[in-house]
């Protein structure tokens, strides 16, 4: 399968996450919990303290991203 198209942007709002991980069963190492606050981030961000963080996500993982952000109880994700 040929994959085409931007990356995704998706806007994660870290402030909402509970850390119920719910999120990270589709997508395995894309969404990570910070081991600084027990919230959502990735890998790129995980140093982050910032509360709200735009994640670019590659076309080829898209669809199993925006299914694991479909099992967020909290609204955390926002996908423009
Ligand atoms: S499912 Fe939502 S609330 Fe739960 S860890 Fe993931 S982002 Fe946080």
């Amino acid at each position: 399968m040929n994959y085409t198209g931007k990356p995704k942007v998706i806007t994660v709002h870290r402030n909402r996450c509970i850390g119920c991980g719910y999120c990270l069963s589709e997508v395995h190492g894309f969404w990570i919990i910070s081991p600084n606050d027990g919230k959502i981030t990735t890998k790129e961000f995980i140093n982050t303290k910032e509360q709200i963080i735009k994640v670019s996500v590659p076309i080829e993982i898209l669809d199993c991203v925006k299914e694991s952000c479909g099992n967020c109880p909290a609204g955390v994700f926002k996908i423009q």
